[in-house]
């Protein structure tokens, strides 16, 4: 008999770049789980691939005729797939599934409601989304106590941290654990080192091909920016529950220490690995064991360096700006996030200079003034006002 329990997995964002990995990490692991619910925006094809390779109880896509597009390719597959579309869909996938695990990899602030429904509900939900708790910290974790289940970061700092904290971390005050800081590495993406005079003319494509990391376009660009870094800060807040003024950031361009932890007595514990999200996933999965993941074995020997050094704050404007936020609190992370999804979307889209990414999200910030974020009702309702803002800004400037 298997000594391990066989987890029911949903997939939140299964056609993006996490989604894929998930899939991939359970397709090397098939005695260990099933895929029960699957979930995609506008990427039916792909999604159909998934459904008839793992034929999940539920798929849902954003829209209605992505859904019987969806019907239509797996029509005399011999799949009972049940084919659902639209937001409350998302929930749906997670409440009613029969999973225990959820895979948050929506992007951005869409995945916020059905992340926060897996909270409730208890299951284990391995968090992606950083955008959810950037938005909605503080309800996000007391729903994750609410709901008794167990929250894994997958982000890769935030993975390394958790595995170099004591295991008990979440039930002991730090200080009687003796950690002092939290330090997350950032590889400062592709514009670690390009003449400030020639920033103005990046390109979404130059933006999109990060140095170490294959990833999803929102997200590369937010590393190009290093609001990224910023978003984990904020997300790092949440999980850890140190202080901000603890948690520190690390340029480390090779991206092999994926961040680390100073306790008191001196030791600096640090999680290392391949550039692959594959070993957060595999480690979120199966924990407390380790399971395959498919990652080639890390060869320190033929690394010729591990250097390390402070992120420039000029050259990363959207850094300080998400310091900020995090020092105001309330629905000032939320107002930063909407602002910039919608700065990123229209770099990557609509023209908007690279340059004015970060204009556009102060602009923002300072419209909108801060209040408690403590309704779910609110924190969207922030969302909207912020997103709108940000859209009249961008459009005053073209
Ligand atoms: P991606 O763009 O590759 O994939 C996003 C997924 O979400 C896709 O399945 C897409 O169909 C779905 N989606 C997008 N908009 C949607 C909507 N409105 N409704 C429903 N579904 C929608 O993104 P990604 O790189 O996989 O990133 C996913 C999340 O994981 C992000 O929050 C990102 O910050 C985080 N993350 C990603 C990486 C990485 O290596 N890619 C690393 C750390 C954290
Ligand atoms: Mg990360």
């Amino acid at each position: 008999m298997a000594k391990y329990v066989k987890r029911q997995v949903a997939i939140l964002g299964s056609t993006g770049s996490i989604g894929v990995n998930t899939l991939d990490v359970i397709r090397k692991n098939p005695e260990r789980f099933n895929v029960v619910a699957l979930t995609a925006g506008k990427q039916v094809d792909r999604l159909a691939e998934q459904c008839i390779e793992f034929q999940p109880a539920i798929a849902v896509v954003s829209e209605a005729n992505g859904a019987a597009r969806l019907e239509q390719l797996l029509l005399g597959k011999n799949i009972k797939t049940r084919v659902l579309h639209g937001p409350d869909a998302l929930v749906t996938a997670v409440t009613d599934s029969d999973c225990d695990t959820v895979m948050a990899a929506i992007v951005g602030a869409a995945g916020l409601v059905p992340a926060l429904a897996a909270a409730h509900a208890g299951k284990r939900v391995l968090l992606a989304n950083k955008e959810a708790l950037v938005m909605s910290g503080n309800l996000f974790m007391q729903a994750m106590k609410i709901g008794g289940g167990e929250l894994l970061p997958i982000d890769s700092e935030h993975n390394a941290i958790f595995q170099c904290l004591p295991n008990d971390f979440t039930k002991a005050p730090h200080a009687h654990l003796g950690v002092e800081e939290l330090w997350l590495t950032a590889s400062g993406g592709p514009f670690r080192n390009t003449p400030l005079d020639q920033l103005a003319s990046i390109t979404p494509k130059q933006a999109c091909a990060h140095p170490n990391w294959v990833m999803g376009r929102k997200i590369s660009v937010d590393s190009a920016t290093m609001m990224n870094k910023g978003l984990e800060v904020i997300e790092a807040f949440w999980l850890f529950g140190l202080p901000l003024e603890k948690i520190k950031v690390l340029i480390h361009p090779q991206s092999v220490v994926h961040s680390l932890v100073r306790y008191r007595d001196g030791s600096v514990l640090a999680q290392m690995g391949q550039p692959d999200m594959r070993t957060p996933i595999a480690y979120g999965l199966a924990w407390p064991e380790r399971i395959e993941a498919g990652v080639a074995p890390l060869n320190l020997t033929q690394l010729a360096n591990l250097n390390f050094s402070e992120p420039e704050l000029a050259r990363f404007p959207c850094l300080s700006l998400a310091f900020a936020a995090a020092k105001a609190g309330g629905t000032a992370p939320a107002v930063l996030n909407a602002a910039n999804e919608v700065a990123v979307s229209a770099f990557l889209d609509a023209g908007l200079p690279y340059l004015e990414i970060p204009t556009v999200v102060e602009k923002v910030l300072n419209t909108i003034p801060v209040s408690n974020a403590d309704s779910l009702e609110l924190i969207l309702a922030v969302d909207v006002e912020a997103r709108k803002a940000a859209q009249d800004f961008i459009a005053a400037l073209q």
